[in-house]
């Protein structure tokens, strides 16, 4: 049996985190390293390695997800200004194979720029 990821272990509160919302589909985490001063994962309890990994059958779970980050952007005052980033793939960064959606707000963003070199 391959180890739980770090994000379940989180969810199963092996790891202590900062919870900015929990429901029994996903949970939003505080990043342990902010990227901006807001800076969030919402993370689904499904163990999807990446967002590529995702099939028909996770389609609710996606919506659900998405429906989410705009909820937890009102909570946290920045639903208008915000960024959403998934990493898929080491060649794009991710570091966590678990599926997190980022959410990243309160600095400011280049207009048309996703932070690419
Ligand atoms: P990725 O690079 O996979 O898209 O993003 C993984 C994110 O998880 C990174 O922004 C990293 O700072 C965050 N992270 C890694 N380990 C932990 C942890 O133990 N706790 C929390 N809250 N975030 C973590």
């Amino acid at each position: 049996m391959s180890e739980d990821s770090l994000f379940t272990k989180i969810i199963n509160r092996e790891i202590p985190a900062d919870i900015v919302y929990e429901d029994d589909q996903c949970i939003c985490i505080k990043d342990i390293n902010p990227q901006a001063p807001t800076h969030v994962l919402v993370i689904p309890a499904k163990p999807i390695a990446k967002l590529a990994d995702a099939s028909d059958e996770d389609k609710a779970l996606l919506g659900h997800l998405m429906l989410k980050v705009g909820e937890i952007a009102r909570t946290l005052g920045v639903e208008d200004a915000f960024r959403v980033v998934v990493n898929n793939g080491a060649g794009a960064g991710q570091q966590v194979f678990h599926l997190h959606l980022h959410i990243l707000a309160n600095k400011s963003f280049d207009e048309g720029s996703l932070g690419m070199r």
